[in-house]
């Protein structure tokens, strides 16, 4: 049986993910890591029941256990790759509403655990019996509060600090009552922007808005952009590991656009790789192949994109969702350098709207259809038959490519559904495929459920 899903166990509090499942999947943990692990959560307000009994799981087979406290995602996983320990546990649910939260585990180097190594994990969990230490050998608890702090100096020392200090920039920054409460004030500070925050107080509940950084979610602070005349406006997600952009002028800046500027950035002066999954706009590819770098896609999910980068040594990397990789300070989604490194492009390069204004326009059209998840493969290969005199990519469902845009459908990897994407330079003709790649899954599906 599965466990962990793209982005490790997450589920809704004491009805799938209980005390009693946070317990065991604490010794399953303790038992693959077998050394000291750190531990950390975000400001959910179940943070402290599942944190507890996954610490008390570690210990019970002989993990030392370091409690990071609050900090976002990026924070212990810097902590991690800078520090003697086997691994690091992250309790957070990201972007999901409050009722929900999650246990995901990194290894020494502070990476995402591959799914080979959570299916070793799976397996202790599923298994009848687990062998607990002897009294004298139990883990024990220790507490270190320097994580957040460490992990913003070294944000400050990868980016030219002082030419954002001498811009006196002013930044509407939203820390969506999350992790980034502890972090992303720290953070302008020592920069030298005056901040003006909105939903900075940690709370667990999300009274401010729900923690995923889209646009409907932040019309708050894009009035307050807009309002004020400020530099920028910066929103991370619950754990802190995104982060979402409006630009001088109160508007939403999609993932794909902070992905391609920032991707032409950093190829302005490092030439190479940029990873970014399929789902992604050809905006990136268009950008990073006019900058002189190269691309590389990947399945959808920063696991995947942050394994590329390993592998093919990238500049860069990043999602649409605002998930942005800066390989020469970690391998993870980093909310905190997609921060600086952002402040310093519109020091350096001008005013974020206009930069904006000169990237390459496409729509995207998405979709979503319900699938259970027995006929997923057979509904894949049969869209790929009926459409086999066209170029398509299966990295990660199916992507048919056409001269004037692409389609793709992808099988969801925590629901019953597929994922339709639609992207062309012409907004009628992503529609028009959008539509009717939904109706023929659609159709494909019903007959594959009568049979
Ligand atoms: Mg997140």
């Amino acid at each position: 049986m599965r466990l962990f899903g793209t982005n490790g166990v997450r589920g809704i509090v004491n009805e799938d993910l209980t005390a009693e499942v946070a317990l065991k999947l604490g010794k399953a943990i303790g038992l693959f890591f077998k050394g000291s692990v750190a531990t950390a959560s975000d400001t959910r307000t179940s943070g402290g029941m599942i944190k507890s009994a996954t610490m008390s799981g570690l210990m019970s087979v002989g993990v030392d256990v370091t409690d990071l406290g609050v900090t976002p995602t990026p924070s212990m996983q810097y902590y991690v790759g800078t520090h003697e320990v086997a691994g690091g546990v992250m309790i957070t649910a990201s972007h999901n509403p409050s009722q929900f939260n999650g246990i995901k585990c990194v290894d020494s180097t502070g990476r995402e655990l591959t799914r080979e190594d959570e299916e070793k994990i799976e397996q202790f969990y599923f298994r009848e019996r687990t062998e607990l230490s002897k009294w004298d050998s139990v883990g024990v608890i220790r507490q270190d509060g320097s994580a957040t702090e460490s992990y913003v100096n070294a944000v400050v020392k990868r980016v030219d600090a002082d030419a954002i200090r001498n811009a006196r920039l002013t930044v509407i920054l939203d820390c969506a009552n999350g992790a980034a409460c502890t972090s992303a004030p720290l953070l302008l500070s020592k920069l030298g922007v005056r901040a003006i925050t909105l939903n900075a107080n940690p709370q667990g509940d999300f009274p401010g808005h729900p923690s995923e950084p889209t646009e409907e979610n932040l019309k708050d602070i894009m009035s307050l952009v807009a309002s004020t005349k400020a530099d920028l406006g910066i929103a991370h997600d619950g754990d802190a590991d995104r982060t979402s952009f409006i630009s001088n002028d109160g508007k939403f800046v999609s993932g794909d656009k902070s992905l391609s500027l920032l991707a032409k950035y950093i190829l302005s002066e490092n030439k190479g790789t940029v990873v970014t999954p399929v789902s992604s706009s050809s905006m990136v590819e268009d950008v990073v192949r006019s900058s002189g770098g190269a691309i590389k896609y990947t399945a959808v999910g920063s696991p995947a994109v942050a394994k590329e980068m390993f592998e093919s040594k990238a500049v860069f990397g990043g999602e649409e969702n605002g998930g942005l990789i800066f390989p020469e300070h970690q391998l993870c989604r980093d909310g905190a350098m997609a921060a600086a490194k952002m402040l310093e492009l519109i020091v350096k390069e001008g005013k974020l709207s206009e930069q904006v204004k000169k990237l390459p326009e496409y729509h995207i059209e998405k979709r979503k259809i319900d699938c259970p998840n027995k006929i997923k493969d057979e509904l894949l290969r049969s869209l790929r038959d009926e459409n086999k005199d066209i170029e398509a990519d299966t990295t990660d469902g199916l992507k048919l490519m056409f001269a004037d845009g692409w389609v793709l459908v992808r099988p969801s990897g925590t629901e019953p559904k597929f994922r339709i994407y639609s992207e062309s330079k012409d907004e009628k003709v992503a529609k028009q495929r959008a539509n009717e790649m939904e109706s023929n899954a659609e159709k494909i599906a019903e007959r594959l459920m009568r049979r």
